[in-house]
């Protein structure tokens, strides 16, 4: 199939205008959801087929469906903004779609060709504008995914696929940015090990390491880090975020990504944005021993964690059965706001955009 306007089937009951103002007052994340939602079918006979946008409604799924038994799952996550001019915006939309493929390729499922997947982005978002919370920052966060949906309870990759995009409105929590976070070191848990699927933004990761985050909410931290499967030495990154580490003489380390760290979009716009400003940015391992000797010495002067949902967020401070340590003066850092302010103003049309990152709507 093509990538033309998909067919449209407007929503008989949509949340009234009262209704929807209230709700986007304080929308939160997540929780929020508007009126319509993309469908695109696959089977291995007929390919991609029957793409369209309706009426935001619950699935009937077969007990037997194959998505419920074997998490042959993957998402994506982005956001559409409503520029400083007035039009809406999709961020590197292109990187979501090819990170999707990518992801499907791991779990043996279809790829999507990057123009549905753009289309669908495009579209839903046009169909539910009204959804923007009326809040400087406020986006509509899209949430594309795909299952497995053959009745079938071989194990096996599905026949079939339902590839879906839903939106929600999602408010501007850290308005001057966010506040710094205590992590805690996962030292039994991993999320990801050579060969595996860390890479790939599947559901499965999550719910492995679901465990660790309440571990870490039992410590009184925010988040938990994970550390490599084999030596549980090197820092990999957070369980839904990407680690950055700035030091003293201007140096900002990430892992790489060899396969067991998921490619964040934000973590490579922070890379160009970082050695844009001179900053001299490695990818490579980062030992947890080094990071508390470096933060002890003062050599190491700021950590960051960031991601699509809320983009950039300090570390203020690392804590593990062997005790705790604090990142600089455990707020947040100088070089980590300045980065968080250059991208989000490029995300909302306030800065130029000289990467041409901003795909505007309609
Ligand atoms: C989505 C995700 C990220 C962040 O990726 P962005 O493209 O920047 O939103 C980082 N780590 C994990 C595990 C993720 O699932």
């Amino acid at each position: 199939m093509t990538a033309g306007a998909f067919p449209f089937e407007a929503n008989p009951n949509p949340v009234d205008d009262a209704r929807r103002a209230e709700l986007l007052a304080d929308p939160g994340f997540g929780r929020v959801f508007t009126d319509h939602m993309v469908t695109i079918r696959y089977s291995d006979d007929k390919g991609w087929h029957d793409a369209k946008v309706g009426p935001r409604a619950p699935l009937t799924l077969d007990p037997a469906t194959a998505v419920l038994h074997y998490a042959q799952e993957i998402f994506e996550g982005l956001k559409a903004y409503r520029l400083a001019d007035g039009t809406m915006a999709l961020f590197r939309p292109e990187q979501n779609a090819r990170r999707f493929q990518r992801s499907a390729k791991r779990l043996a499922m279809p790829e999507l060709p990057e123009e549905l997947f753009l289309q669908s982005c495009r579209q839903l978002v046009e169909v539910d504008q009204h959804w923007f919370p009326p809040v400087e920052g406020g986006s509509i966060y899209l949430r594309p995914f795909m299952i497995a949906s053959e009745v079938f309870l071989g194990v096996k990759p599905s026949a079939e696929y339902l590839y879906m995009v839903i939106a929600s409105a999602a408010g501007n929590y850290f308005k001057s940015g966010a506040p710094a976070i205590k992590i805690w070191v996962s030292e039994h848990y991993t999320r990801a090990a050579p060969g595996g699927t860390g890479a790939a933004k599947c559901g499965g990761n999550y719910a492995s390491s679901l465990v660790a985050q309440s571990e870490a909410i039992r410590n009184g931290c925010d988040q938990v880090v994970f550390l490599d499967a084999a030596e549980h030495r090197w820092i990999e990154e957070l369980g839904g975020m990407n680690l950055f580490f700035l030091f003293d003489d201007g140096t900002l380390i990430t892992p790489p990504t060899d396969g067991t760290i998921l490619e964040g979009i934000t973590r490579e716009s922070i890379i160009e944005l970082a050695r844009e400003q001179g900053l001299n940015v490695r990818e490579e391992r980062y030992a947890i021993d080094q990071w508390r000797a470096d933060a002890t010495s003062g050599k190491l002067v700021e950590a960051f964690a960031c991601g699509t949902a809320a983009v950039v967020t300090p570390v203020g401070s690392v804590h593990s059965t062997n005790g705790s340590f604090t990142i600089g003066a455990g707020g947040p850092g100088q070089i980590t706001q300045q980065l968080r302010g250059k991208l989000v103003n490029i995300q909302r049309g306030i800065a130029p955009d000289p990467h041409g990152w901003v795909q505007p709507i309609g």
